[in-house]
């Protein structure tokens, strides 16, 4: 038994962390439902009112029908003015399903309809011991808006206290009043049970698409980081080498189409493999790295800057003349030589090699033809004693 009841403790506990959680999708949902619903009951007792005014009209009957028509027109009446407002006040509150009216509405609307279905009900039992609109009213509100297991029960039990007492006003037979309160309480009962079962049903959808929601967000995060995986070089943050390629070749054709020169600088360390082999390969790494930092921060943000590998980088310049791609070198080969990397309390001094090629939109060289010639010309700077830009 104990164990029993820990055990609905624990479920008591999740489903009231779950109902915390999808509380705010309910009452948006409440909200937009009464938008529709209130002008719903409205047309119904407009119709109502309007039948029950013509009955009235037209019939002579005995004062007591007369007297029971009349009730249920003005209750009519007041269902419709009341239920105009709340759809009115529904249209009004659309976009703001948080505010404090925004959230009340819904179950106002369930509360007001409840009292006045018992009103119309009581009212009945002048005449018939049909309980109809009761029923009816219990049943609707149980569809029509979403609540929390907890709340249901507070609203049908305290309706059904009033309706308990309510029948007795007007209905003089006992076996009538009896009959009535079973079956309005069993209706009562079985209004329970739908509004907590679509609550059940409305949470774990709720949850799902939530949980979907965030597992779809998380796909789309690694699908990016993938991509940018795939695109860029994992230690420099360069672009690699294919997409280098890729990006160069559409700039060569748009230079071609706007008739601009391209130029293209080719980057390799000198004696790196010293470097590695003096400080080791994290040193050497880090030695990559400040190349890209150099290199990025000495050319314009047009330019791309790209890793072939190893040691070797390749700096694609838009709109740029040879004589111009010549300076360029020349700024960050200085710079390079100027920027030594701290380790281990000393400073790695390292310089680089550059081969420059150019070409004009009336040449219009392609990327291989430049490739080659800017590796011919980093080959002859390596050969003339390296820290140098040809
Ligand atoms: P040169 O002046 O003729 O270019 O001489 P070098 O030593 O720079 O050229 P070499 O091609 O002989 O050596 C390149 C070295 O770069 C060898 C390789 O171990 C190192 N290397 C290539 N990729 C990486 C890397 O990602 N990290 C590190 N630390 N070293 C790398
Ligand atoms: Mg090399
Ligand atoms: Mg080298």
């Amino acid at each position: 038994m104990h164990a029993l009841i820990t055990e609905f403790q624990r479920h008591a506990a999740r489903w009231r962390l779950e109902h915390t959680r999808v509380m705010p999708a309910a009452q948006a949902v409440n909200l937009r439902r009464a938008r529709y619903v209130a002008p719903g009951v409205v047309a119904v007792n407009g119709v109502c009112v309007l039948w029950l005014g013509i009955s009235l009209l037209t019939r002579h009957e005995p004062s007591t029908t007369e007297e029971w028509k009349l009730g249920l027109l003005l209750v009519h009446l007041l269902m419709g003015l009341c239920f105009g407002f709340l759809a009115w006040q529904a249209y009004r509150l659309r976009h703001s399903p948080k505010s404090f009216w925004g959230r009340q509405l819904p179950v106002l609307m369930v509360g007001l309809g409840l009292l006045l279905a018992l009103a119309l009900t009581s009212l009945d039992q002048w005449i018939t011991p049909n309980i109809t609109p009761f029923l009816l009213a219990v049943m609707a509100c149980s569809l029509a808006v979403y609540m929390p297991p907890g709340t249901s029960a507070g609203l049908l039990a305290s309706t059904y206290g009033l309706f308990f007492y309510a029948m007795k006003l007007t209905q003089s037979q006992a076996e009538w009043l009896l009959s009535n309160r079973i079956n309005g309480l069993v209706a009562v009962a079985l209004a329970w049970a739908l509004s907590a079962v679509l609550w059940r049903q409305f949470t774990t959808l709720t949850l799902q698409q939530e949980q979907l929601e965030a597992a779809n967000i998380e796909l789309q995060t690694k699908q990016k980081e993938l991509q940018r995986l795939t695109r860029l070089d994992g230690l420099t943050g360069l672009y690699n080498r294919n997409t280098f390629v890729e990006l160069t070749r559409q700039e060569l054709a748009r230079a071609q189409r706007q008739g601009s020169a391209t130029s293209i600088l080719l980057l390799d360390l000198d004696f790196f493999k010293r470097v590695n082999d003096t400080w080791g390969h994290p040193a050497g790494d880090a030695v990559l790295k400040n190349v890209a930092v150099v290199a990025n921060s000495t050319v314009r943000a047009t330019d791309l800057v790209g890793r072939l590998g190893g040691e070797e980088f390749i700096i694609l310049l838009p709109n740029t003349t040879l004589e111009s791609a010549r300076r360029l070198a020349e700024k960050l080969r200085a710079n390079l030589e100027h920027s030594p990397v701290a380790w281990e309390q000393k400073h790695i001094h390292s310089t680089a090699s550059f081969g420059v090629a150019s070409t004009t939109a009336l040449e219009n060289h392609d990327f291989d033809h430049l490739y080659s010639h800017a590796d011919k010309a980093l080959y002859t700077a390596k050969e003339k004693g390296r820290n140098r830009v040809v």
